[in-house]
């Protein structure tokens, strides 16, 4: 409702752009900015909140895809193409998140440091992204321990790239670790307060397995790790009969997915004679609008744990 119609562009275009582009700037040499502050662009909320606290006064971040936006299926306008090419900098999450964007971060980072944050993360800590598939789950920020190497990587980054301000760098990113260190306790001290039978979340997408794995849920998702292929009815009716068997109390929407995946659900335990209430809506993969509890990262977090568990508890 509140996404303002955007241009997308083909291919062909993107290329002619990029070239166009580059040869206005003087084959992408970085350029100081006008304002003297370190020009950052990151794909999700999420980078873009990490990059905000590690970088303070001496960074200006735009970040691309707002709240509610889902990154799998995000494709570039004309303005991103400009805003990537201006930037000294630029932040992605990578493991194929942003499916739509992967040539133009390709072509765009090619003359600039360009860092995918996910890929920095120790491997044999990624999971996969279905059972034995070789390519990792991208959704590593439902993992607050896993998310502070995020943080570690933009810091590094920043210094590296901005050595005189490169203390700043390294002491935000020290405050704000410290901070995510409190986080994950709040995150582990609530999952605490459900038995672990209970510890079950189902929700549209599955965003949420790195989640499951670091606080004890068993997660469903009606769809896979992308949203870009539909569930289909065989789908719907599998995760119904699930949560008849297991009288699970609450099934979650997410704020970057359509709300009809989770109703159908819904309506399927219905028809079984059982009911399951909707327990909330869960940031899955982008952050809230500005001035929401999920407008940051660490709001997103308490937000989404606190609405698990309430609605888990039924106390919703
Ligand atoms: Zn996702």
């Amino acid at each position: 409702m509140s996404k303002s119609p955007t241009r997308h562009i083909s291919p062909i275009l993107l290329t002619f752009v990029i070239l166009a582009g580059m040869a206005l700037a003087g084959c992408g040499a970085g350029t100081a900015s006008e304002d003297g502050r370190l020009h950052v662009v990151a794909t999700t909320g999420q980078i873009g909140d990490a990059v905000a606290r590690v970088g303070g006064e001496h960074v200006h971040v735009d970040v691309l895809m707002g709240a509610g936006v889902d990154p799998h299926l995000y494709v570039a306008s004309e303005g991103d193409v400009r805003l990537l090419q201006q930037a000294d900098v630029l932040f992605y999450n990578g493991l194929f998140l942003e499916a739509q964007l992967a040539d133009v971060l390709r072509q765009i980072g090619e003359s600039k440091p360009s860092v995918a944050l996910a890929e920095r993360i120790d491997s044999a800590l990624l999971l996969p992204w279905s059972d034995g598939s070789a390519e990792s789950d991208p959704h590593v920020w439902f993992d607050v321990q896993l998310w502070k190497q995020v943080v570690e990587a933009v810091g590094d980054t920043l210094a590296e790239v901005d050595a005189a301000h490169a203390d700043a760098y390294r002491a935000n990113a020290a405050t704000y670790l410290r901070e995510l260190d409190e986080l994950h306790a709040y995150v582990q001290e609530r999952a605490a307060e459900l038995p672990v039978e209970r510890r079950v979340l189902i929700t549209a997408h599955d965003a949420f397995h790195y989640f499951g794995r670091a606080y004890g849920f068993e997660v469903r998702g009606l769809q896979g790790i992308s949203t870009a292929a539909e569930a289909g009815t065989a789908d719907v009716r599998a995760l119904a009969d699930y949560i008849v068997q297991r009288q699970i109390p609450a099934i979650f929407i997410e704020s970057s997915v359509p709300v009809r995946a989770v109703e159908a659900i819904q309506a399927a335990v219905a028809a079984r004679g059982a009911a399951v209430e909707i327990g909330g809506e869960l940031y899955s993969d982008a952050l809230g609008d500005a001035g929401s509890e999920g407008a940051t990262y660490a709001g997103m977090v308490r937000h989404n744990i606190d609405t698990i568990v309430d609605a888990l508890k039924g106390e919703g």
